[in-house]
């Protein structure tokens, strides 16, 4: 069995029902097992900052998929519950990124392992410190990589509430 962690993102509403939608459909996979969800925080968006908060969260899985196979499961959520993307960055009714899959280092044109941006964001050490602050990541623990992000940026991530899953 390999372990995943997914980052889940939505800033359309009704945000939470995106992510409850999503955590559903990845539980009752049949080669996907759901171990752990983080809380959800509600976040200030980053890069194109002109539009609504998202709800963030991270979730952690075991599967026999191998990476790229679960990435298309991921898109294929997203595709499902109506993902427009007009701009980049921009509203998504929910994003489904692979963080970490096991111990794997992967650089092919459709998936970066570990997520390349994964490290800089708030939005997602925040909820994977919550589930796993000890999982190496480039050289350093979850926890120390949100530890060296600024004060501001952790600032904008709040717990928002839980799933009823
Ligand atoms: P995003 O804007 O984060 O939804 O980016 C989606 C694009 O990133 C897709 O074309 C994916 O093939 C690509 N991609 C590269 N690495 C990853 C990853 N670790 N998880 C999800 N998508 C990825």
């Amino acid at each position: 069995m390999n372990q995943a962690w997914i980052a889940l993102g939505s800033n359309i509403a009704p945000r939470e029902t995106y992510l409850q939608q999503a955590i559903q459909t990845l539980s009752e996979h049949e080669e996907i097992k759901l171990k752990q969800i983080s809380t959800v925080y509600e976040t200030d968006p980053v890069g194109y900052e002109d539009q609504d908060q998202f709800l963030n969260m991270v979730a952690e899985v075991e599967t026999n998929l191998d990476p790229l196979e679960l990435l298309h499961i991921c898109q294929d959520i997203e595709q499902d519950l109506g993902r427009k993307r007009i701009i980049r960055w921009g509203p998504r009714t929910v994003d489904l990124d692979i963080l970490l899959y096991s111990n794997e280092n992967m650089n092919v044109e459709e998936l970066i392992l570990p997520h390349p941006r994964m490290h800089e964001r708030a939005f997602v050490l925040v909820p994977l410190a919550e589930i796993a602050a000890e999982l190496p990541l480039k050289g350093k623990s979850v926890q120390e990589w949100l530890d060296a992000l600024p004060t501001r940026d952790v600032q904008g991530v709040r717990v928002w509430g839980s799933l009823n899953i």
